[in-house]
């Protein structure tokens, strides 16, 4: 273990708390010089549907047992709920105004690097395995930095269970390709809308529903918006659903992380989310990119391998962000870059306290009436904010984790403060967008545009 890697396990065994216990840090491997680096992103979970995040109905069995060889960070966020603006942040290490990758297939400039890039620079073998052409292919400028960019695509949608297929090609490539000295990043898809888990999925938590609703579209998503006199026995059918995909994609993952375990178990594996979902908890919709609440951007953030340290209570009290996996996952490969990241390596720096959390999300949906929103976070408090006509939205998330009443309307100082931080913030740093590749090319195709429908991304 060289010096900088020995001060940063010693000072994550400090975060952890363990530091005077005896064989806190002894009797494991010691860190490779290069580990192989796991890099997996589930599209769309939530974090409250891990089995090791407390969820009492929902079985994640191979995540927990990730979690059960390493550490989670139950309170990590993402930047942005949207799939090209997020994944961008997670392998930048800077935040959507930074990049300015700000929507759905926007263009990441090539002028910045990314984790892909620079471990390429450093004689890495690079693999990508992603599971969605239309927000995450070769177009928006992801894929660069990468020895192979593999984008897994059902021959038709709305597919069921094509997680399987991306987890059999992230092990081909880990056949071939893995082992000290390389990353591999698989994207699955599967828990996007619309929610279609393969048998006997589809039917593990929907045990008693007689309604007729076809998931098969996400039509039936908007339908049940527009009912105020929404069954609430189709709602939780679609719950149920989505729960269905969780445990599906578990399987998936944990597909790869055995074979991992197997065949090159000096690999160190970071599972996160480029966001999570609404399901119907607020504004009545299933999905993600109009909502700034936990539940559309709490990811999980499972981080286990050789050389990390291991203890009976894993939960990190500290805050992480998506912001953060770039930096970590450097760190973890002993390189410290001359880069602009904005995010922090976590096993490397110590926890901050509670006051000093304080970030800024947002989302640019391209849903045509829908507005820019914008969120602030500091500490427990939270407040939304979606433009001068549309009100705002704010929440203590430790008396009121699910954000279910209001605190705005009692004009409390502390929200008047941060709402006015945030609305600072917003013009101290004008966004300065990237084109969307449809720009450039003077409109979206019909194909695209039909893609794009079925996911619920564009107004039908
Ligand atoms: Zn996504």
């Amino acid at each position: 273990m060289g010096p900088a890697r020995l001060r940063s396990a010693l000072r994550f065994a400090a975060l952890l708390g363990c530091v005077a216990m005896p064989g806190c840090l002894g009797g494991r491997e010691p860190v490779p010089s290069a580990p192989g680096l796991l890099l997996v992103t589930l599209d769309t979970f939530r974090q409250d549907h891990l089995g090791c995040a407390g969820h009492p109905d929902v079985r994640t069995p191979h995540l927990d047992r990730l979690e059960r060889r390493g550490v989670q960070w139950p309170d990590a966020t993402t930047a942005i709920p949207l799939t090209t603006p997020s994944h961008a942040t997670i392998l930048t290490g800077l935040p959507p105004r930074a990049h300015r990758v700000l929507k759905n297939r926007m263009r990441l400039d090539p002028a910045v690097p990314t984790l892909a890039t620079v471990l390429q620079e450093h004689g890495w073998r690079t693999g990508a395995v992603v599971s969605s052409k239309v927000v995450l292919g070769p177009d928006f400028g992801l894929d660069r930095g990468f020895d192979s960019y593999d984008v897994v695509e059902p021959a038709d949608r709305p597919a069921s269970g094509e997680g399987a297929l991306t987890a059999e090609r992230a092990i081909q490539w880990l056949d071939g390709h893995g082992g000290p000295g390389s990353l591999l990043w698989v994207h699955f898809f599967d828990a996007h809308l619309p929610y279609l888990p393969p048998a006997p999925w589809n039917a593990l938590y929907n045990r008693d529903y007689r309604g007729d609703l076809d998931p098969s579209t996400h039509a039936v998503q908007d339908d049940l918006r527009q009912d105020p006199a929404a069954d609430p026995a189709d709602i939780r059918f679609l719950a149920a659903q989505y729960a269905g995909e969780v445990s599906f994609l578990d399987l998936q993952v944990g597909r790869v992380l055995q074979f991992v375990a197997r065949t090159h178990p000096a690999t160190v594996a970071l599972v996160t989310a480029d966001h999570g979902e609404g399901l119907y908890e607020h504004q009545r919709y299933f999905g993600h990119d109009i909502l700034l609440h936990e539940t559309a951007v709490r990811v999980p953030f499972l981080l286990a391998g050789p050389g990390l340290p291991q203890r009976t209570s894993r939960l990190i009290p500290d805050a992480a962000r998506t912001l953060d996996v770039a930096p970590t996952l450097l760190g973890l490969a002993g390189i410290e870059p001359e880069l602009p990241m904005e995010g922090r390596d976590l096993p490397a720096e110590p926890p901050r306290e509670g006051d000093a959390l304080h970030f800024v999300l947002e989302s640019h949906p391209s849903r045509d009436k829908s507005p820019s929103i914008y969120a602030l976070r500091t500490g427990a408090a939270k407040v939304i904010w979606a433009g001068r006509r549309q009100g705002r939205e704010a929440y203590d998330l430790v008396a009121d984790p699910g954000e279910t009443t209001n605190l705005a309307d009692r004009e409390l100082r502390e929200h008047e403060i941060m709402l006015e931080d945030l609305q600072l913030d917003l013009r101290t740093l004008p966004p300065g967008a990237a084109l969307t590749v449809d720009h450039e090319r003077g409109g979206l195709d019909a194909e695209t545009r039909e893609a794009l429908e079925s996911l619920g991304y564009v107004d039908r």
